[in-house]
């Protein structure tokens, strides 16, 4: 292999995702004074409540993200719809556009990298180009990755939203090739945690492809990647 430019994803591959969502709704709850004096209450204390707005945001949370791949909804839509519909369930009378507002800012400011992404980084850097392909939400992505101590290893951030297209679209790997000014598809690989998004992207655009298997979960999608790997260090061998 004469790789000269690796692609990486940034959630559940470098940042642990979960953790920042869970981080931001709980802040956004805070300041919308949820947990200060919560008339929507019956014979609940509000953890509970809260415990419950949670799950059922997180199932139409990802239920929109499908919808997203699929090309159903776009990303203004989701933003705002998801929060709405909390809303509506439960009867909170918030104002989504705001909650909305709030939660990007505050996963904006979450940044919650993996014990191994630093080093990882680092020594990609040291050997390859290294550009982020995310398909994220530009003004949450960009705050997270210049603040974060990963920064100065990465040499350009590509996210979904100011391609105006979504992996596992190829035209995200071009550009992100085109940046780089690479033409030889067999100068780039594709790295990251989603079978769907970046290893079927990283196939469409024709270039090689790692699945980040961090959760040791079962691939029943048929979407084959090149390399597999379970643990972030084991990137040291392939790359
Ligand atoms: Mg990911």
């Amino acid at each position: 292999m004469n790789y000269k430019l690796v692609l990486i994803d940034l959630d559940d591959t470098l940042f642990d995702y979960p953790k920042a969502e869970n981080s931001a709704f709980r802040s956004t709850f805070e300041e919308m004074g949820f947990f200060k004096e919560n008339k929507f209450l019956k014979n609940q204390n509000s953890e509970e409540f809260y415990t419950e707005i949670k799950k059922e945001y997180e199932k139409i949370n990802s239920q929109l993200w499908k919808d997203l791949e699929k090309g159903v909804v776009d990303k203004e839509e989701l933003k705002i719809i998801r929060f709405e519909k909390i809303i509506k369930k439960f009867k909170l009378e918030y104002d989504s556009q705001k909650m909305s507002e709030i939660y990007l800012k505050k996963l904006g400011e979450g940044i919650f990298p993996f014990k191994s992404t630093k080093k990882l980084c680092k020594y990609l850097h040291s050997k390859y180009k290294v550009g982020i392909v995310t398909n994220g939400i530009k003004e949450v992505q960009y705050p997270r990755i210049k603040n974060s101590i990963i920064a100065k290893y990465i040499d350009k951030i590509i996210v979904s939203d100011e391609i105006g297209a979504n992996k596992p679209d190829k035209r995200i790997f071009e550009y992100a090739m085109n940046c780089f000014g690479i033409k030889d598809k067999n100068e780039v690989i594709m790295v990251g945690d989603s079978l769907g998004a970046d290893i079927e992207g990283g196939k469409n655009a024709g270039i090689d492809t790692c699945w980040v298997n961090l959760r040791n979960n079962v691939n029943d999608t048929g979407i084959i990647s090149k390399y597999e790997v379970t643990k972030l260090e084991e990137l040291f061998e392939i790359l």
